[in-house]
């Protein structure tokens, strides 16, 4: 894909991503509790993303294992920073077409989530 642009719900905060090639859902505790279910986001190289509205409105918390950038004013789960790589929410990215590659953590996913579709499912990190 080109680049796909995304939102947060109050619409303060927008970003492009370039090239997003892998969509992926991490069922982790962490995750849950960020996004209130699994977050589903794509895998990107950092100097792919970048801010085009709003940047001094986001907000940093530092997570365990992954920092989280989320929208001060809404809300909005943005990105999970893995140092190289963000893994940004799909959620805000209306126009992305992807279909999804994996699912990772899934020893931890909530009990009452039941995944469905054909893409492989790691009980951890995928590999
Ligand atoms: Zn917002
Ligand atoms: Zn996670």
């Amino acid at each position: 894909m080109a680049a796909v642009k995304g939102s947060c719900l109050c619409g303060k905060v927008e970003y492009e991503v370039e090239d997003p090639q892998t969509l992926a859902y991490c069922h982790c505790t962490r995750c849950q509790r960020w996004t209130g279910s699994s977050l589903a986001g794509v895998v990107i190289p950092k100097e792919n993303f970048h801010f085009t509205k709003g940047e001094e409105l986001v907000t940093r918390y530092e997570s365990e294992f992954a920092p989280r950038n989320f929208c001060s004013n809404c809300g909005s789960s943005i990105y999970d920073d893995l140092g190289e790589n963000y893994f940004v929410a799909a959620g805000l990215m209306q126009d992305l077409d992807l279909t999804p590659s994996f699912h990772m953590q899934v020893a931890y996913k909530a009990n009452w989530h039941d995944i469905g579709g054909d893409a492989p499912q790691y009980a951890e990190m995928p590999g």
